[in-house]
């Protein structure tokens, strides 16, 4: 492939199931590279097996893609001059161009029945022939008889003739080096099944070809297709792409990804709280590194960065807390607005505590709130356990048992609520923000000869009914006046 030939690349989901890690990892890759080679990326459907594919998995992949935002340049709804996109609405060319192979003699009908090839293949067994692949039996008929079965109605297939002189089959990876394939083992392989649908190998060269395709980037389980489609794209007469078989990913018992490790679907962590940046951040570096020292990089860096060289091509571990902790990277760098808008109003309403279009607060409340939580957070759910003390009626609190023993059901804390309380019921409404309460409550712990904690603690539990909560200042000030003094008076029939 030349130098200047545009790059074309294409991601190629089957819809027998939703979109998992490893698929959405390839579809990050092949975005990336048409990205930073200012190329063209694709989307097609590869629906072609009738029993397993569902249009509703389709919707799942393509509401997937657009959260994880990987746009594509041509595809279903995108469209484009080499559609149709799905294969189902492709499956004449696939005919065509089989044909044409028949006509031209780089494939030939097949007669053998299921029973024929069995006994055939006993027989190799039997006399320790090593090859017990297909006995080439059709593949010298005379093309006109060939032809005259056919019209007769005889069940065939169709099948590739590899060329008896093709010699090694060598696959050029960009991730794994030239592996070689011996050409004798490659069989003469169904391209047309009796059914009269095509096969993966042969549909997917016949696309590939007729889409321009440049560099082909997917599952390293693909690499033992690749010779089969090799000698497919040499039969069609069409340029051979450049391959690039990236690595399976593995849980961290280094066995296949499955649900035993936890989530695999890509909704599955949408759901979660996971944001689609932190998750296409994290998912690009298994198996990627620019520099090898990175942990965060952004939609844009990888989009102009990513290279096939920095492919490793040894698996990679699925490793849950780093991806927690990229995703706690990109909700700490949020600025506040950005945070109110994009987690904190979303989650509180998903929750049931806020409802859209008539927030409870006015924007600078949110904005405390965002500042308070933002740092304490993980994954975007994490604001509604710790935000939940706001929206409780002060009578229906409820207070973790542990914080109690520890914190109220001990010798001092009435001091200090009785204490904090006169010290709060001195300050305004206006004037309960945070700088005005540290100043009030900061004189207690020397005006009761307690430590800090003595002092603050029973406070906190007062208010939030568990002992966690960001600084006591915007704690009271998100509650507001009148209820952080009907909860100390409350908390004081928890006290020892
Ligand atoms: N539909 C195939 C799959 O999902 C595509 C493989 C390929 O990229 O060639 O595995």
């Amino acid at each position: 492939m030349s130098q200047t030939t545009p790059v074309r690349v294409r991601f190629a989901p089957s819809p027998t199931g939703k979109l998992h890690v490893g698929g959405a990892r390839t579809a990050i890759y092949n975005w990336a590279f048409a990205r930073a080679n200012g190329g063209t990326f694709i989307l097609r459907i590869d629906d072609t097996d009738p029993t397993r594919s569902t249009e509703e998995n389709t919707q799942i992949i393509l509401r997937a893609m657009r959260w994880l935002g990987l746009d594509w340049d041509e595809g279903p709804e995108a469209g484009g001059d080499y559609g149709p996109y799905f294969q189902t609405e492709r499956l004449s060319l696939y005919r065509e161009a089989a044909e044409r192979l028949v006509a031209e003699g780089n494939a030939y009908y097949c007669f053998c029945t299921p029973e024929e090839l069995e006994a055939a293949r006993q027989a190799a067994k039997e006399r320790g022939d090593s090859f017990q692949g297909y006995q080439r039996t059709c593949r010298d008929i005379d093309p006109a008889q060939a032809q005259a079965r056919v019209d007769a109605g005889e069940p065939y297939t169709i099948r590739i003739k590899v060329p008896d002189d093709r010699g090694d089959v060598i696959v050029h990876d960009a991730v794994h080096g030239d592996v070689t394939f011996n050409a004798k083992e490659l069989d003469d392989f169904i391209i047309f099944r009796s059914d009269g649908t095509p096969t993966y190998n042969f549909a997917t060269v016949v696309d590939d070809a007729a889409m321009g395709i440049t560099h082909i980037i997917r599952g390293d389980d693909h690499l033992s297709n690749t010779p089969r489609q090799v000698i497919v794209y040499e039969a069609l007469g069409a340029p051979v792409p450049t391959f690039a078989h990236i690595s399976m990913i593995l849980g961290s018992d280094g066995k296949k990804l499955s649900k035993r490790h936890g989530a695999t679907s890509v909704e599955e962590y949408r759901d979660a709280g996971y944001l689609s940046d932190a998750f296409v951040n994290y998912l690009s570096l298994l198996g990627w590194a620019p520099d090898g020292e990175s942990t965060v990089i952004s939609r844009e860096r990888l989009a102009s960065e990513f290279s096939l060289d920095h492919v490793s091509k040894n698996p990679a571990i699925m490793d849950p807390k780093k991806l927690d902790y990229i995703n706690g990277e990109y909700l700490h760098a949020m600025d506040d607005a950005q945070f109110v808008h994009d987690v904190l109003v979303p989650e509180l309403c998903k929750a049931g505590l806020e409802t859209d279009g008539s927030l409870s607060h006015d924007k600078a409340w949110y904005c405390l709130l965002a500042q308070a939580l933002k740092p304490r957070c993980t994954l975007s759910a994490d604001v509604v356990r710790q935000a939940s003390y706001l929206y409780a009626a002060d009578e229906d609190l409820a207070y973790d048992e542990k914080s109690v023993k520890k914190w109220l059901a001990k010798v001092g804390a009435r001091e200090a609520l009785d204490a904090a309380e006169a010290a709060l019921s001195e300050l305004s409404d206006e004037g309960f923000v945070p700088e005005a309460i540290e100043a009030a409550l900061d004189p207690l712990p020397t005006q009761l000869g307690l430590g800090k904690g003595k002092v603050f603690q029973p406070i906190r539990v007062a208010v939030v009914g568990s002992a966690a909560s960001p600084g006591i200042g915007e704690t009271l000030a998100l509650a507001g006046r009148d209820h952080v003094l009907a909860r100390i008076e409350r908390a004081k029939g928890l006290t020892a």
